[in-house]
Order: C-alpha cells, then sequence, then structure tokens
C-alpha cells in the first residue's frame, strides 16, 4: 500500500505520518470522522476531527462527552498533521458528511467514505477531488443496482396516497438522512401537510430543521393510531413488520432503501410499497465517480468490491480490495434488522 498516505489498520485506515485513523471501528486517540451513521462515528476516540455538523449528530447520538475532545474543520479548510495536509469536502450522503483529502507533497488521496452523486435537499452535493489514490465505497456496486431519481419515487408514493386516501402511508426510513430526505423530497413535491414521526426518528429530524434543512410541519405520532388515516407517518424500517404499526389498521406499507431495487428484501421486510431512494451512489454513480476524480489507484470498500474491482481493471486502473470488517452496520447495508441509534 506504499502508494498511498493511508494503510489498513486493526482499527480501520491508518495515516502513520499523521497518526489519524479515518472512521476507526474502535477507539483511537485521534480520529477523523466522514459522517455520523454508526458505522463510521463510534463513541470514545480522544479527538475527533469532523464537520460542525457530523460533531453536532454525534453529539446527539452519544451524548456530549462522545470524544476527549473535538475539533470542526470547515469544508475546503486545510489543515497540516504532522506534515500531512487535510481537508474535507462533502460527500453528499448525509447532513455534514465529508470526504478526507489527505497531501503530501502533491501526492493526493481522498477517502470518499459514503456517497451519492444524485441530488438531495438534505446535504451539500458531492464535490469531485481530483486524486492519485481514491478509496471508493461500494455499497451498490453491482451493475442492477440503478437507482431512479428520488423525486419519481416520491410521486409514487403520492400517487398511492391518492389512490387509498383512507389508509395511512407507513414509509420505513432511517433516522440519519433517509428521514429527512424523504420529508424534504416530499416538501419539493408540494406535499404541505404535517408528517407524523415515529419517536426514534424525531431527534435528528429536529437536528436537520436547526440546522437549517426546511421540513415542514412535522408531529409526534404519540398514541395516535387510526385517525392517522390517509396521513404519512415515517417510522425507522424494523417498525413496519412490528406490533407497533398495526395501531393504524391496514396501513400502506413503504420502505426508503435503494435495496428496495431487490424485489425478494422489498417483501422480507413487509414492504408493499417499496421506494428506490438511496443515500449511495449506484452503479453509474460509483463509476463516473471514479473517472472523474482521474485517480490511477482505486482502493474499494464497504459492499460488493469484486464487480468494481473488476470494472476497474478493465479501465486501466490500478484496483484493489479493501476488506474492512465492521463496516456496513447501519445504512451501509440497510439490513431490515437493523435499528438507529448507538449500539
Ligand atoms: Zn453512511
Ligand atoms: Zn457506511
Amino acid at each position: 500500500m506504499s502508494e498511498s498516505h493511508l494503510q489498513l489498520a486493526r482499527a480501520g485506515l491508518y495515516c502513520p505520518s499523521g497518526g489519524f485513523y479515518i472512521d476507526p471501528l474502535r477507539p483511537v486517540e485521534r480520529a477523523i470522522i466522514t459522517h455520523g451513521h454508526a458505522d463510521h462515528a463510534r463513541a470514545g476516540h480522544g479527538a475527533v476531527l469532523a464537520s460542525a455538523e457530523t460533531l453536532a449528530i454525534m453529539a446527539a447520538r452519544y451524548g456530549p462527552a462522545f470524544a476527549g475532545r473535538t475539533e470542526v474543520l470547515a469544508p475546503g479548510e486545510r489543515l497540516s498533521i504532522g506534515g500531512v495536509g487535510v481537508s474535507l469536502h462533502p460527500a453528499g450522503h448525509v447532513l455534514g458528511s465529508m470526504q478526507v483529502r489527505l497531501d503530501v507533497a502533491g501526492r493526493v488521496t481522498v477517502v470518499s467514505g459514503d456517497y451519492k452523486r444524485q441530488p438531495d435537499p438534505t446535504c451539500a452535493p458531492f464535490e469531485c477531488v481530483p486524486c492519485d489514490v481514491f478509496i471508493t465505497e461500494a455499497t451498490f456496486g453491482l451493475p442492477v443496482f440503478r437507482h431512479p431519481p428520488a423525486r419519481a419515487e416520491i410521486d409514487r408514493l403520492l400517487a398511492s396516497l391518492a389512490l387509498f386516501p383512507d389508509r395511512t402511508h407507513l414509509v420505513g426510513a432511517y433516522a440519519l438522512g433517509k428521514a429527512q430526505r424523504v420529508i424534504a423530497e416530499l416538501r419539493g413535491a408540494g406535499y404541505d401537510r404535517p408528517i407524523y414521526l415515529h419517536g426514534a426518528l424525531e431527534p435528528l429530524c429536529a437536528l436537520y430543521a436547526a440546522h437549517g434543512v426546511a421540513l415542514g410541519p412535522l408531529e409526534s405520532v404519540g398514541d395516535k393510531g387510526r385517525e392517522l388515516a390517509g396521513e404519512i407517518v415515517l417510522c425507522p424500517p424494523g417498525q413496519l413488520a412490528d406490533r407497533w404499526a398495526r395501531r393504524f389498521g391496514d396501513p400502506v406499507c413503504a420502505a426508503a432503501s435503494g435495496w428496495m431495487r431487490v424485489r425478494a428484501w422489498a417483501r422480507q421486510r413487509g414492504a408493499e410499497l417499496p421506494l428506490v431512494i438511496s443515500d449511495h451512489a449506484d452503479w453509474d454513480g460509483l463509476c463516473a465517480t471514479i473517472t472523474e476524480t482521474g485517480a490511477r489507484t482505486v482502493w474499494v470498500t464497504h459492499g460488493a468490491e469484486d464487480a468494481l474491482v473488476h470494472w476497474c481493471g478493465k479501465q486501466g486502473l490500478n484496483a484493489r480490495p479493501l476488506n474492512r470488517i465492521g463496516y456496513g452496520d447501519e445504512n451501509g447495508i440497510e439490513r431490515p434488522d437493523t435499528l438507529s441509534g448507538p449500539r
């Protein structure tokens, strides 16, 4: 791995010159965190460098003492750590999500974290950062994964609501990123009624709103049930098949996830109305991004590595999979049994 400034250590990606890890899986002295999803942002590090939003998300999930000390790095601002130039650049994944750019004597490595190329009204758009070595995620790294525009999926939800005006429309969406995006896309489509939230989604929706993301009127589900006929209710995906959902009588169950492309997944989690809305780049997005960075060396992590490594090889790029055990616990692999929040 001498071609990069990073090496793979037990706790994760490590930069020996700078003495820091990126998204380490276990507590370390110094960490740079790309974004707030639980499989990237863990509590207990000595020091955390991240965007202001990511630090706020970590504090909301883990409590204010989640790290020994914290440091904000604004997007595009440069810092030198042990001779390594460090800067953060928007990844377009969730609020505050950043790619990490490392520069030593003009040789540049970029760690993408999780990213997507589709527009998202709830976070800054992905910025393509030219580099020599690009470390990309590959959650949807198979050609079968092509995400339609989110707006088209939201239109399907609204069409169902028009067709079944007496049924609650229950949408399973992860607490960080997906829930807020579904809400913002609904607002963009002109839906202005209150949207009802399961309690587990409330804190991060409030955090997004406090950071200036317009979500419109939101209300708690609380004890309400059948009186929410004809309304849109958001809940963690795991609640769709749970007793909790029965309070709504005969709801239309929808789930928002890139995995909804796979029919069996949709069925498995009880999603009558699968909405293909993802926080990750699809196959075309991954390939286009790798090309745009101009990187000659690509490390592939966090999902279906093999197909993307093979594709890189065909483009004449030097590519290899980075097996990172422990990733993909949250939105990385949107598993049906995963609930959001600290674990
Ligand atoms: Zn993520
Ligand atoms: Zn991830």
